[in-house]
């Protein structure tokens, strides 16, 4: 079997391009473009690349983007009243906080600031909540745990019944692509660093997605024949045949496990794209709400 890649990168830019006419149609209505505010503390090189990303993804689709920066040494004082200027902005429709801040400051007290309308990312405590309870809905969903479903539905299976492996419980990625899943009628388990025996529970999946930070550590051996596998991993391996020294890969071996799954993602080009897309997408709902 040889897997169909799913990928990313067209359906992020078909996604992009109907973002950008709803873009356009919402600064007529408005008398302004849509707005995001991207707060960045410290100066970590690779937030301050996703950062640089979603400013130009901002400007492809017509949606304002204000960037606040701050230094590593800000307080937390400082950090949470730029949230609130985000807040208090009229001209600002969505907030995006760039994670991870810096050790020193109380990221569960700065994404508790966000106001809730403003939440695009999904990442308030009450919306990640709303997502977990029956009944209730956030108002918006995190942007990568979005993308990974979207992913999904291309390829044509439908969660409902399913078994799915999420291997990850973060924040931000694990947790709400679970709670996700487990809202589109999938039956999930959720692994992480304890989990005993991980290629037995993957080999049952019918989605794997995985969420680690570990280079290629899903195997095609622990993939059962034809599953829809999503791979969220992002990792900076040593490439000496590499103008930069080094490349990006995920956290599935590709080259194996494009051989026993059905529908498979590559790093890049995958879920990156898709993550920012839903950004945009939420930024736009957000205004035209
Ligand atoms: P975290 O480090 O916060 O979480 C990693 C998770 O993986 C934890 O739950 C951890 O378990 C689990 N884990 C670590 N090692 C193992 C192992 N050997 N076996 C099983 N589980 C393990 O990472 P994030 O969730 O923030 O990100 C995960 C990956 O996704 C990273 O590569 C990141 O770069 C990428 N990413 C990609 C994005 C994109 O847009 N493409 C966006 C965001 C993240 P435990 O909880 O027990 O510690």
């Amino acid at each position: 079997m040889t897997a169909v890649i799913i990928d990313g990168r067209a359906v992020a830019r078909r996604m992009q391009s109907e973002i950008r006419t709803g873009a356009e149609a919402a600064a007529s209505a408005l008398g302004r473009r849509p707005g995001l505010g991207v707060l960045l503390v410290g100066d970590d090189p690779a937030s301050a690349m996703y950062v640089r990303m979603k400013r130009r993804a901002c400007e492809r689709v017509g949606i304002h983007s204000v960037a606040s920066i701050l230094p590593a040494s800000a307080s937390q004082a400082e950090v949470e009243a730029a949230v609130r200027a985000f807040n208090e902005s009229a001209d600002i429709d969505g907030i995006l906080v760039q994670l991870p801040l810096p050790a020193t400051i109380d990221e569960a007290a700065v994404l508790s600031e966000i106001g809730l309308p403003k939440d695009v990312d999904g990442i308030h405590p009450v919306n990640l909540g709303f997502l977990g309870m029956r009944g209730r809905e956030p108002t918006f969903t995190p942007a990568t745990p979005t993308g990974v479903m979207r992913l999904i539905a291309e390829s044509g299976m439908d969660p409902a019944g399913k078994e799915a492996v999420v291997i990850g419980r973060s924040n931000i990625v694990g947790l709400p692509i679970a709670l996700m899943l487990t809202n589109a009628d999938a039956t999930v388990t959720r692994c992480h660093s304890r989990t005993v025996d991980l290629p037995t529970v993957t080999r049952r999946a019918d989605i794997v997605v995985a969420a680690v930070g570990q280079p290629e550590m899903v195997k095609a051996d622990w993939l059962k024949p034809g599953a829809v596998v999503i791979d969220v991993g992002s990792n900076s391996v040593p490439d000496p045949d590499s103008e930069k020294g080094y490349r990006y890969v995920g956290d599935v071996d590709f080259a194996g496990a494009r051989h026993v799954a059905g529908w498979l993602t590559k790093v890049p080009g995958g879920v990156g794209p898709m993550t920012i897309t839903m950004l945009l997408a939420n930024t736009l709902k957000a205004a035209q709400a």
